[in-house]
């Protein structure tokens, strides 16, 4: 039997979150782009769809969606991968 996967702690959600929101004002205060480019996306998931943390895990509201998410920072990476500004908790991409 597998153990089941938890979202990473509040705190590291709530650092994580305000790293995000702090590098993208400073993107956006420099005049840069909000947004990856579709191949600098696609690149960042592929990474992530061969990363042992790319797990099925529950959303924030420990609702069991079926959805693949970042162990480290709890993210679903569909999503995240398009901001410019967004950033691997472990250095990948
Ligand atoms: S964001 Fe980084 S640590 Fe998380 S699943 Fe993707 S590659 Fe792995």
């Amino acid at each position: 039997m597998s153990e089941e996967k938890k979202q990473p702690p509040i705190s590291t959600q709530v650092s994580g979150l305000g790293s995000f929101l702090t590098d993208t004002a400073k993107e956006v205060l420099s005049g840069g782009q909000l947004r990856a480019t579709p191949e600098e996306a696609a690149a960042r998931y592929a990474t992530c769809l061969s990363c042992p943390l790319f797990v099925k895990m529950p959303n924030r509201l420990g609702v069991h969606d079926g959805a693949m998410r970042c162990e480290k920072c709890g993210c679903a990476m569909g999503k995240k991968v398009k901001w410019k500004s967004a950033t691997c908790p472990e250095g990948k991409w």
